[in-house]
């Protein structure tokens, strides 16, 4: 037999359409699939022909590089490939070695080529024809079906090889991360936020984290949690900053000097401009929330009017169309759900009133607001925040 080459085949998502900015969202991409290699191996990356190839070096964890490479956002679909010499016969050979298991098993195949080097003799019909017609040779048993095929055989004959597969992987779409700025996630320990995060990082965003603690209400294994959910989210997102933000004072004040019925509305309020200084201090465009319409009294449109009112900045609420169902199967795609469903405290179901405004008006709001120090508040919660880096195994 002989030893073959492997190498992932990735292609482009999205990106393909920027135009002018299509190189910035290239090298990004490059960039992040590197990073998110790092401990896995080593590998030369490189792009043509809007692909990128991952080639291993030495012994470096294909089955895992395929894991990552899935988890990265700006790719449509990606392969794990054989790399053949460009000569028919090795191309026939490769395919019938590369794709025994596949081709044994299956009844009907149909060859899918695709010659992006025009320089080689033949063209794609070709390519197939003779691969097909070898494949037929090797694995009697089989029929070429080529509407509904058991097995699909492609190979792309490029610049430097010719290259076999079986059917692409999905990739995990979306833009890549870092092409879009960067957005400030209010994060808690539920089910919501993990999920609010990812939808933005999948749209090109990079994450700063701002999670809200009210010791002793909150324990500190509720912020672990936060910062074990927020490592899920890094596997797709990279890096992100967390800040936890000591919460305990602004809370108990508000219970002691405002009406019971609009301490949620005050509470979220605070939350929202303390995570804008915190945001503008990193560069953040953007807040990101995991609110979803109607789903908690702080949720009904009133009320969110009201929180929103209280910053500058655009206020992103990825889930307010989902509902949970859906944020659920959602959460448990991206491997959040099991983190997500343990039971600690949040700060935000300390000191609830019975009976939480719904429709809270935005003038006595604000009139109960005017008896506190907010600015003062916004400006020591944000100081006083404790920040540290989340990355994929830093836990
Ligand atoms: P989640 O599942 O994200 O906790 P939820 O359905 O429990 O959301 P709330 O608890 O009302 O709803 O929170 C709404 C949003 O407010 C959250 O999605 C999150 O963005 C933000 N939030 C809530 N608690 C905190 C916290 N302790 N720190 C930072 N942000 C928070
Ligand atoms: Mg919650």
């Amino acid at each position: 037999m002989e030893t073959q080459q492997e190498v992932i085949l990735i292609k482009l998502g999205e990106l393909v359409l920027k135009g002018l900015n299509r190189r910035v969202f290239e090298d990004a991409l490059i960039q992040n699939i590197r990073r998110r290699l790092q401990g896995a191996g080593e590998f030369s990356t490189s792009i043509a022909q809007s692909t990128i190839y991952v080639q291993p070096e030495g012994d470096a964890d294909l089955d895992e590089a395929v894991q990552r490479i899935a988890q990265v956002f700006g790719i449509a679909a990606f392969s794990r490939a054989c790399a053949a010499p460009k000569e028919l016969s090795a191309i026939q050979r490769a395919a019938a070695q590369y794709l025994r298991d596949e081709l044994e098993t299956a009844q009907t195949f149909k060859v899918e080529s695709k010659r992006a080097d025009k320089k080689f003799p033949y063209g794609s019909p070709e390519i197939s024809r003779e691969v097909g017609a070898y494949l037929l040779e090797q694995f009697p048993h089989l029929r070429v079906d080529v509407h509904e095929p058991d097995c699909t055989v492609y190979v792309e004959v490029r610049d430097f090889a010719a290259y076999v597969h079986g059917t692409p992987l999905p990739g995990a779409g979306g833009i890549p991360v870092g092409t879009a700025g960067k957005a400030a996630v209010l994060i808690s320990g539920g089910l919501d936020s993990p999920v609010a995060a990812w939808m933005l990082a999948k749209r090109g965003a990079e994450l700063v984290g701002v999670h809200f603690a009210s010791p002793p209400y909150t324990s500190p294994r509720a912020e672990e949690k936060v910062a074990r959910l927020l490592e899920i989210v890094s596997r797709y997102s990279g890096q992100i900053r967390m800040y936890t933000v000591p919460f305990t004072h602004v809370q108990e004040e508000i219970r002691k000097h405002c009406p019971e019925e609009l301490f949620t509305i005050l509470m979220r309020r605070f939350m929202m401009r303390i995570a804008e200084r915190i945001a503008g201090k990193e560069g953040c465009g953007a807040l990101v929330t995991g609110e979803s319409l109607g789903q908690v009294a702080s949720q009904t449109m009133q009320a969110i009017g009201c929180t929103d009112i209280a910053v500058q900045m655009p206020v992103f609420r990825p889930l307010i169309g989902m509902d949970k169902t859906e944020i659920v199967a959602r959460a448990r795609r991206i491997g959040t759900f099991e983190t997500s469903i343990e039971p600690y405290e949040d700060c935000c179901t300390i000191f609830t009133p019975k009976h939480p405004r719904t429709r809270p008006n935005l003038k006595f709001v604000l009139e109960a607001e005017q008896a506190l120090p907010g600015e003062e508040w916004v400006e020591t919660c944000a100081e006083q925040a404790r920040y540290r880096k989340i990355y994929p195994g830093a836990l």
